[in-house]
């Protein structure tokens, strides 16, 4: 922390500060400017105006707007279940969540797109509606429909940056990085925030608060490994939300939540990371093709490939529990593919993801451009492609064997691989690419309130300090779709209004 003293003078001056610029940084600033049309706001993010929108920009687009008060916080609490959060502030969120509907549309609108009562993945059924956990309490009255807005990609991230861009006295400042806060060493109120711009440091003063809006640490493999105990997990959204936020919070005296959160909120998903990018590619989740398997390090099959995960964020019912698919704890993992899946269909999604909606990768419809760069490896037979990807020849064989016997079979006695799920990998070539665990979000920040204030470990609120966002959600444990993104503009709006009313320094 730096200290009032330390401050020699004001770089800059504003009302609010929102550090952050993705979709709760978005909306605090949007709310801020609707309540208050005199309040200075300013928004800064450490990336390039080409690299703006954060993970929020990267994302499934999807929104849960549920309309139960009480059945979204008894499913919330269910959700929550390893890890409880008091019910007055799930009470908040819910009635937060269930009045924002029309307020979202009416963005949309403004921005002249469309709010539609369905999921943003292109081919998805319409009517179908993602109830992640449909046996917990609440959940069928909690959810009843997904919702987006388009076009896409990143249709609800490009809606909320039109109307920010809209309103002229929302200032945004790129490639201008939070480091620290100042702040009083006794009674821990926050005036401002320490900068990096323009290669050097300088003290932009909030009169009337800061609110951290910077995402969580999915680019830190660092804070992953000493929170999560993973070894390797790489971002599917932005890459570079490494935790800076989390780390200020830390040293102002914030009590952190959630950063466990059972590896992290929205299951490790199946990725594909290649050298010339920082983050990682979401591996197909609907995948059509039938005829390929993963094997883990010792070069087994250790799950039933064939379910649609997507449908639970990536967890499996074990003994009763919701856990993850174990992704982090079998690596290294190689997905054994023949050319029938090879054609079928992109082994990547293209519709969302930090290396295709914002890099604008544009990987190949067969595949055949991975291929040729190398980063899917080719062989004539089982055998050759296991020594080319540094395999056991022997032990790939057994495993492909095995598994071409339960396809046939129509019963895999391993993992129960459905019968319509599972076609014999014989259709050579054949083909392997390393998959890695890839993260879409993860909940860990300081706790907040029911005005969104970040609390101490004494559960007193810091003075003028207050955070929004995936960064300190109230999710902790098993995630319902759409949520965080919904979450994002429920406290980014609770935010707003609070920082507004604090008496300016
Ligand atoms: C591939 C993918 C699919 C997803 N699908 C969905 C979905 O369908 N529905 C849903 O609800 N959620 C989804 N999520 C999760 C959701 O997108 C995120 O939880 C949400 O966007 C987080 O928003 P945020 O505003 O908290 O953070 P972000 O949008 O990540 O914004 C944080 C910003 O802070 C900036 N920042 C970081 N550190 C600093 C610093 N020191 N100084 C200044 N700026 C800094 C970053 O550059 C970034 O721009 C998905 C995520 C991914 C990656």
């Amino acid at each position: 922390m730096a200290s009032l003293n330390s401050v020699n003078q004001w770089d800059r001056e504003v009302d609010i500060l929102i550090v952050g610029y993705g979709l709760s940084g978005a909306v605090t600033a949007i709310e801020a400017h609707d309540t208050d049309p005199d309040a200075e706001i300013l928004v800064i993010d450490k990336c390039t105006e080409r690299f703006q929108g954060g993970s929020s920009r990267a994302s499934g687009q999807t929104l849960w707007c549920p309309k139960d008060v009480d059945a979204t916080v008894e499913y919330q609490r269910a959700l929550n279940y390893t890890n409880p959060v008091d019910d007055s502030l799930l009470r908040v969120w819910a009635e937060a969540m269930a009045t924002q509907e029309e307020w979202i549309e009416e963005r949309a609108v403004e921005a002249d797109m469309e709010y539609v009562r369905r999921s943003a993945r292109p081919g998805a059924d319409p009517k179908h509606v993602t109830v992640e956990f449909e046996e917990l309490p609440g959940a069928k009255k909690a959810v009843s429909y997904n919702s987006t807005i388009i076009p896409g990609p990143a249709g609800v991230w490009e809606a909320f940056r039109k109307n920010v861009e809209k309103r002229p006295r929302i200032e945004r400042q790129f490639e201008t990085a939070a480091l620290d806060f100042v702040q009083d060493p006794d009674t821990l109120e926050i005036f401002g925030v320490i900068v990096e711009r323009d290669g050097r440091r300088q003290a932009y003063k909030a009169r009337k608060g800061v609110v951290m809006a910077t995402g969580s640490f999915e680019g830190s493999m660092q804070m992953q490994r000493d929170f999560w105990g993973a070894e390797e997990i790489y971002a599917l959204g932005n890459p570079e939300n490494t935790g800076d936020g989390i780390r200020m919070m830390q040293k102002a005296g914030a009590e952190l939540w959630h950063m466990r959160n059972f590896t992290q909120t929205g299951g490790l998903q199946p990725a594909i990371k290649v050298p010339e990018y920082k983050g990682a590619f979401f591996r197909q989740q609907f995948m059509e093709a039938t005829s390929w398997l993963d094997i883990a390090a010792d070069g087994k099959r250790f799950y039933d490939e064939g379910v649609i995960y997507a449908y639970t964020h990536y967890r499996m019912k074990k003994h009763g529990n919701w856990v993850d698919v174990p992704t982090h704890q079998v690596l290294p993992i190689h997905m054994i593919m023949d050319e029938t899946t090879r054609l079928a269909q992109p082994l990547v999604a293209l519709w969302k993801s930090w290396n295709i909606v914002v890099e604008g990768y544009e990987w190949s419809e067969d595949n055949s451009k991975e291929v040729e760069k190398g980063w899917i490896t080719r062989a004539d037979t089982i055998r050759e492609l296991a020594v080319l990807i540094g395999r056991d020849p022997d032990l790939l064989e057994d495993t492909v064997n095995r598994y071409n016997e339960a396809a046939r079979a129509g019963v895999d006695p391993e993992f129960g691989r459905e019968a319509d799920r599972m076609t014999p990998i014989e259709n050579g070539p054949f083909y392997a690419i390393k998959v890695v665990p890839g993260v879409v979000a993860h909940t860990g920040g300081a706790r907040r309130d029911e005005k969104s204030r970040v609390v101490t470990h004494e559960s007193t609120p810091i003075p003028r300090l207050y955070e929004v966002g995936e960064m300190g959600s109230i999710f902790s444990n098993i995630y319902q779709n759409g949520g965080f993104l919904a979450e994002c503009i429920a406290f980014g709006r609770i935010a707003a209004r609070n920082v507004l009313a604090e008496t300016p320094l």
